[in-house]
C-alpha cells in the first residue's frame, strides 16, 4: 500500500487531513478532531509490518507514550484503530527537525547547549520511569516554531514491562547513534541513551556524527573504539569544558559514562551557568552586592540585565522553510537567495538572590538561575520565573542597545498569613522597554 493511503480517512473522532511522513512501522498524518477542530499528530502502523510483534511493538510505544508528561516531549492524546490497524493520536509539533536545521550547519554553542539541556531534561523525564529511549536522533527531535524542543518517536523505546521486542544480539536503533554495547547486541541501559547524547551534542556543535565512514563495518568499527575527532577540530569556539562532557558521555564502557539523562542535565546546566558577577566595574556590581545584602529581606528578588558583553547564548532556532545556501544561524526566517542581516546581540542575565528559579518559555523549562541567554536587540523577551514557595512571575521586555537593569519582586504563594502584595511587580531600571 503506498504511503499516504489513510489520506481523508476517519479513525476514532479523528479526520486525516495531511500525510506528515512514513517511518520504520508507521505513518504519520496530521488529523483533525471532527467535533472540537483539535489538531493533531496521527501516527498509524502500516500495512507491511501487520505482524502480531509489530503490533506489539506499536502498542508498547503507545503506552510508553501516554505514561509520559513533559513540555519537551510530544503529548499523547489518544490511541485509536482504524481499517484494523492501531494508531497513536498526540501532540501536532510544528517547525522542523533537528535533522532538517543541520543541513544549514553546525548551531552555535549558545544555541546547541540550551537546547541540548532541555532534551536532556525530557530524557531524563523517561529515565526516571524505568523507559529507555533506544532511538536518540536529530530526526527524532523537533525544534517547533517556538523554538522549544520536542522528542518524539518511542518506537522501540524499552519500559521494564515492555514486551520482548528484539531477539537477544538483535540490534535496533540507528547506526551512527548506537553505542559499542548497543553494537555488540548487548543490553541496553539508560547509558546507552547517554551515548546517543553524546552524539547528538557534538552533531549539533560540529554539523555531522562523530563517527562516520564509507561503510557499516567502518562506522562500528570506530564506534566500538570509540574514535572519534575532538569537535574543536572541526568548529572553533567548542569550550573545553562541553568537549570533556562529550569525552565523558562517549565512553566505550557505560559505566564511564554519565550513568543516566539526568546527571548529565544537571552537568549541562553547570556548563550553562554565567559566572557569578560578570564585570566588576559594571554597575551590576553595585546591584549584585546591594541585593545579596538585602537577600534575606527580599528572597525572591531577581534582577535580569542586559549587558554588551556576549556570552553563552541560547536563541530561539531559525525557522528555515527552504534550503538556503548560506544559513545565518541566528536571523529570522530565511528564504532561498536573501541575504539577511545580522541583528546585534546582547546577553541577557537572569539571577534570583535567594534559591534556584526555573526559567521558562513558551511554557517550556529552558534553564535555571543564574542563567545568561543571548537575544537580538529589538527582541521582546517573554519569560516566566518558577520557584517553590512562590507565585509564577511573569516578565515581558525588550532587548536594547545600552546597558539595563530591570529587578522585580517575586511573590510568596498565597498563604492564609501572607502580607498584602504591595510590592507586586516592584521594578527598577534605567533604559529599555519592560
Ligand atoms: P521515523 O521512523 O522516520 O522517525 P516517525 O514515525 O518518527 O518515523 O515519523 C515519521 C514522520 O512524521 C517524520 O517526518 C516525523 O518528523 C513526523 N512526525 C512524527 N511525529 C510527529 C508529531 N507528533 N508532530 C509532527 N510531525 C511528526
Ligand atoms: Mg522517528
Amino acid at each position: 500500500m503506498p504511503a499516504g493511503t489513510y489520506l481523508r480517512w476517519t479513525a476514532g473522532s479523528w479526520r486525516l487531513v495531511d500525510f506528515l511522513g512514513a517511518g520504520g512501522m508507521g505513518e504519520v498524518y496530521r488529523a483533525v478532531h471532527l467535533q472540537s477542530g483539535q489538531v493533531a499528530a496521527l501516527k498509524i502502523l502500516t500495512t507491511s509490518h501487520r505482524s502480531p510483534s509489530f503490533v506489539e511493538r506499536f502498542r508498547n510505544e503507545a503506552r510508553i507514550l501516554s505514561t509520559l508528561q513533559h513540555p519537551n516531549i510530544a503529548a499523547w492524546y489518544d490511541t485509536v484503530e482504524t481499517d484494523g490497524r492501531p494508531g497513536i493520536v498526540m501532540e501536532y509539533v510544528t517547525g522542523h527537525t533537528l535533522e532538517h536545521r543541520l543541513q544549514y550547519g553546525a548551531l552555535s554553542p549558545g544555541e546547541a547547549l540550551p537546547l541540548f539541556a532541555t532534551l536532556c531534561d525530557a530524557v531524563a523525564h523517561i529515565h526516571d520511569r524505568g523507559i529507555i529511549h533506544r532511538d536518540l536522533k536529530a530526526n527524532n527531535v523537533k525544534i517547533d516554531e517556538q523554538g522549544v524542543l520536542k522528542l518524539l518517536d518511542f518506537g522501540i523505546a524499552k519500559a521494564a514491562d515492555s514486551p520482548k521486542l528484539t531477539t537477544d544480539g538483535s540490534v535496533v536503533g540507528t547506526l551512527h547513534y548506537l553505542s559499542p554495547e548497543q553494537v555488540r547486541g548487548e543490553p541496553v541501559t539508560p547509558a546507552s541513551d547517554v551515548w546517543a547524547l553524546g552524539v547528538l551534542l557534538y552533531e549539533m556543535l560540529t554539523g555531522h556524527v562523530p563517527f562516520r565512514g564509507d561503510s557499516f563495518t567502518v562506522v562500528m568499527a570506530r564506534i566500538l573504539k570509540g574514535a572519534y575527532e575532538a569537535p574543536s577540530l572541526h568548529h572553533a569556539g567548542i569550550a573545553a569544558d562541553t568537549e570533556r562532557l562529550i569525552a565523558r558521555c562517549l565512553k566505550v564502557d557505560p559505566k564511564d559514562r554519565f550513568l543516566s539523562a539526568g546527571v548529565l542535565r544537571d552537568e549541562v546546566r553547570r556548563l550553562l551557568a554565567p559566572p557569578p558577577l560578570l564585570n566588576p566595574r559594571a554597575p551590576w556590581h553595585r546591584w549584585s552586592l546591594i541585593l545579596s545584602a538585602g537577600a534575606a529581606l527580599v528572597a525572591g528578588t531577581f534582577v535580569w540585565r542586559e549587558s554588551q558583553r556576549l556570552c553563552c547564548a541560547p536563541a530561539p532556532l531559525p525557522v528555515v522553510p527552504t534550503p538556503a545556501p548560506d544559513p545565518a544561524p541566528d536571523t529570522g526566517i530565511l528564504r532561498t537567495g536573501q541575504t539577511p542581516s545580522k541583528p546585534e546581540r546582547r546577553s541577557v542575565v537572569i539571577k534570583i538572590f535567594e534559591g534556584t528559579a526555573e526559567v521558562l518559555r513558551n511554557g517550556a523549562v529552558i534553564g535555571h538561575t543564574p542563567f545568561t541567554m543571548d537575544a537580538p536587540i529589538g527582541e521582546w523577551l517573554d519569560v516566566t520565573l518558577r520557584q517553590s514557595g512562590f507565585e509564577d512571575l511573569r516578565q515581558r521586555f525588550q532587548v536594547s542597545d545600552g546597558p539595563n537593569e530591570f529587578q522585580y519582586t517575586m511573590q510568596r504563594s498565597s498563604l492564609p498569613s501572607a502580607p498584602p502584595r504591595s510590592d507586586a511587580g516592584a521594578a527598577s531600571f534605567s533604559s529599555g522597554t519592560p
